[in-house]
């Protein structure tokens, strides 16, 4: 049962952000509802306003600059981001991602922002977006800022918004050329929550085609999407070959501490980021290629 809340339902940012600042704590944002009514069932939370934003239409969007690179409004639904032709075009990854995200009701109701603020760290957009670098536009009343992706998750289920904060727009820059990108996680059934996953952007140097440039990050292998540095280290400055994507998936593994639940055990999810680096590695560093 959900315990009585107030409910509200701004259709503009300036009302909405109103709203979280003069409730802060007390309230709670809800746009698909597709975590939060979950959340709000089991009794986890039980905010005294909920602030329901799904209406606010200007920031439902998708726009695409050759210099300013792709911008997604928070209110952006899954199954949008999925279909659209422009980040189909860009950003492969992207669109890749939302196939395997949920079911399509879900990716038809849930939206992009919902899904980095629910913070899960098993949630398939943030270790894309960490491997393609993209900002996060947070707002206040008369207050903007941007944080880095990779900055955003602090613990399970906890992000870094204030509480008179909202998610405003995703930004994600143009990659330089030479570069690919690939995501992939391990799933019982296609839609399923990932046991682990991994997502790879590789640059090449275009001259010699050395590895300039690397990004690895991993879904549902520690409390946070988690960025395996070390494991980027093993490819950048060389030519990579197979050998080479072996030892970055045992380096990444080494820098996990993944979790223990039904689907495998910290032993099984470590093996399994072993056999995902290095997949998933192999498909950015061929579409790295032709980039
Ligand atoms: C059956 C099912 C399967 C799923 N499978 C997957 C999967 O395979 N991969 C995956 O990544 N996810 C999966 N999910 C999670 C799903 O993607 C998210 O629940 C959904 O995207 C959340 O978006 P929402 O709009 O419904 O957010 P809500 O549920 O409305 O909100 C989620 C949280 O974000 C906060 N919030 C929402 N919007 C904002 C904003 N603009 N600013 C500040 N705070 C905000 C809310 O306060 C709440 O804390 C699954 C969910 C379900 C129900």
């Amino acid at each position: 049962m959900i315990a009585d809340f107030e409910y509200f339902a701004p259709k503009t940012v300036e009302k909405a952000l109103s709203l979280v600042s003069q409730y802060k704590e007390e309230a709670k944002i809800i746009a698909g509802g597709q975590s939060m009514l979950i959340i709000m069932k089991q009794g986890l939370l039980t905010p005294e306003y909920l602030i329901d934003i799904k209406g606010i239409a200007a920031l439902d969007y998708i726009k695409y600059d050759e210099g300013k690179g792709l911008r997604i409004g928070a209110l952006t639904i899954h199954r949008a981001i999925e279909k659209s032709p422009v980040i189909q075009k860009h950003f492969g990854v992207l669109s890749e991602t939302e196939r395997n995200l949920a079911t399509t009701q879900t990716r038809n109701w849930g939206t992009i922002g919902g899904n980095l603020c629910h913070g899960d760290p098993a949630g398939d957009p943030a270790p894309v977006l960490i491997a393609l670098k993209a900002k996060l536009k947070l707002a206040s009343l008369g207050r903007e800022r941007t944080i880095e992706v990779e900055e955003f998750s602090k613990d399970y289920l906890e992000v870094a918004l204030e509480p008179d904060e909202m998610l405003i727009e995703i930004q994600v820059p143009i990659p330089p050329p030479h570069t690919g990108a690939a995501y992939e996680k391990l799933m019982v059934m296609k839609g399923d929550m990932g046991i682990v996953g991994a997502a790879v952007s590789i640059t090449l140097s275009p001259g010699n085609g050395v590895c300039k440039d690397a990004r690895i990050a991993l879904s549902n292998c520690a409390s946070i999407p988690l960025r395996a540095k070390e494991a980027e280290q093993v490819l950048v400055g060389k030519t990579i070959n197979d050998s080479l994507l072996t030892k970055a998936g045992e380096v990444a593994a080494a820098e996990t501490n993944p979790p223990v639940d039904v689907h495998g055990s910290a032993e099984y999810r470590r093996e399994m980021v072993k056999v995902f680096v290095k997949r998933v590695a192999r498909i950015a560093l061929e579409r790295a290629k032709v980039g």
